[in-house]
C-alpha cells in the first residue's frame, strides 16, 4: 500500500477474564507484522475500567451500548494521539449484517443510512471497514491457522445484548439460506441510494454536542456519556 502508514490501535476496555488475552494476541500479531501498536485503556481515558463503570451505574444490562459509545470515543482519541487521518476498524461481514438487521428491528432509519466512510469535517475522522466483505468464520480460521489464537475468548457481556440474539438468528438463516448476509448488505446499499439524509430531514438533526446525525437534540452517545459523568 503506497503512501499509507498503519498504526494498530487496541482498546482495552477493562473486562476481566476477556480482554487481557486478546490484547496479548494483538501484541503478538503486530510484532510479527512489524506494525506500530498503541494500546489505550478506558481506565486511562475515563478514570475507570468498563467493569467498574457498569457496576457503579448498575447498567450491566446495557453493557454493549455503553461499551460501544465509549469505545468509539476511545478510538477517536487514540487516532488523534497517533496522528491518524482515517480509522480502519475490524468489522467483518457478520458484524455488518447483524447491524443492518438490528437497525431494521429498531426502526432506526437514521442509523441504517448513516455512512461514516467519508467522516465529518471537524467532528469525525473517516471510518473505513476493510474486512466488511469477509465472513467472520474466514477471519477467525485465518487467525487460528496462523497461530494467533488457540481458543476464542468471548466477551462476558455478549449474552446481554440484542446483537447476541441476532447473531444466533442470522447464523441459522445463513446456514439454511446461504447468501443471507450479502443480501442484507445489498439491501442496505439500495436503501442508502434511495433515502438521502435530505429526504428524512424532518426526523434528522445534528447533535448539539458532537455534531453526529441523530433524531433528537442530543445524541444517544452524548446522553450516555453525560449519565456516566464523562464529557
Ligand atoms: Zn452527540
Amino acid at each position: 500500500m503506497p503512501d499509507v502508514s498503519l498504526t494498530a490501535l487496541t482498546i482495552d476496555e477493562g473486562i476481566a477474564g476477556y480482554r487481557d488475552e486478546t490484547v496479548d494476541s494483538a501484541v503478538r500479531l503486530t510484532r510479527h507484522l512489524g506494525v506500530r501498536h498503541h494500546i489505550i485503556s478506558f481506565h486511562d481515558l475515563f478514570g475507570a475500567d468498563l467493569d467498574t463503570l457498569l457496576q457503579k451505574k448498575g447498567r450491566a444490562e446495557r453493557a454493549c451500548t455503553v461499551c460501544g459509545v465509549l469505545r468509539r470515543k476511545a478510538l477517536a482519541e487514540g487516532a488523534r494521539r497517533v496522528g491518524g487521518t482515517t480509522i480502519a476498524t475490524g468489522h467483518n461481514l457478520d458484524d455488518e449484517a447483524q447491524s443492518v438487521l438490528m437497525n431494521l428491528l429498531r426502526g432506526d432509519l437514521v442509523r441504517l443510512i448513516q455512512d461514516s466512510s467519508s467522516g465529518e469535517p471537524a467532528c469525525f475522522l473517516p471510518r473505513i471497514k476493510p474486512l466488511a466483505a469477509i465472513p467472520e468464520k474466514e477471519v477467525v480460521t485465518f487467525l487460528f491457522v496462523q497461530g494467533y489464537f488457540t481458543e476464542l475468548p468471548e466477551c462476558p457481556y455478549a449474552g446481554t445484548a440484542l446483537r447476541s440474539e441476532i447473531r444466533t438468528m442470522l447464523g441459522d438463516l445463513e446456514f439454511r439460506h446461504p447468501g443471507t448476509r450479502q443480501r442484507l448488505m445489498k439491501w442496505q446499499e439500495r436503501v442508502r441510494e434511495r433515502v438521502t439524509p435530505r429526504s428524512i430531514a424532518g426526523e434528522l438533526t445534528r447533535c448539539t454536542r458532537c455534531g453526529a446525525l441523530c433524531n433528537s437534540e442530543i445524541c444517544q452517545a452524548c446522553r450516555i456519556l453525560e449519565s456516566l459523568g464523562i464529557e
